[in-house]
């Protein structure tokens, strides 16, 4: 396990963990203007959509800091192939349900989903929730692929999204190692 220090902000994490400062990606995830579009959102749940939509949970949106807190740190990052995109998914943040899904031409949901994904999570993120088995489908089709680890040699931290070396190699460098 390799600790950096983010160059920014001076936190500290696990490069081999995450690739990215939790406490800079939190910020930029809330700074984003489109974080949470009407498609999503519970408000507008009576709303006919002609396809399948997932809806956050009220909670989720109450407490959308304390929830994308808690999923920035123990979430998963992964290589999206079909949009060619990165997406950041955590299981039940805070141990909550974050969403239910409605099925095309409904207004009432019917099923819960535990999965919440901060999708293109490293440049225009939004939020939406996601079945596990649809989660585990992708992982099993190669729709989603894990993060690689750093191009230099014996580095084992997780690439950076988009790059091919991980914060503390890439340049500019995003953390350097903590001494
Ligand atoms: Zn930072
Ligand atoms: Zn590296």
């Amino acid at each position: 396990m390799s600790v950096v220090r983010c160059r920014r902000c001076d936190t500290h994490w696990s490069a081999t963990v995450q690739p990215l400062c939790p406490v800079c990606l939190l910020e930029s995830w809330l700074a984003s203007p489109d974080l949470v579009t009407p498609k999503h959102h519970p408000e507008h749940r009576s709303a006919v959509h002609d396809d399948y939509r997932s809806i956050l949970a009220p909670e989720v949106l109450d407490d959308l800091r304390a929830t994308l807190a808690a999923a920035v740190v123990e979430g998963t990052w992964y290589y999206n192939t079909e949009y060619e995109k990165f997406n950041h998914v955590t299981r039940r943040p805070m141990d909550r349900k974050p969403g239910a899904g409605l099925h095309a031409g409904s207004t009432n949901p019917d099923r819960h989903l535990d999965d919440l994904v901060v999708a293109d999570a490293d440049r225009a993120p939004h939020v939406f929730a996601d079945h596990r088995d649809e989660t585990r489908r992708k992982i099993t089709k190669g729709v989603y692929l894990p993060l690689e680890t750093c191009s230099r040699s014996k580095c084992d931290n997780l690439r950076t999204p988009g790059e091919q070396k991980c914060a503390i190699h890439t340049s500019p460098p995003l953390a350097n190692v903590d001494r």
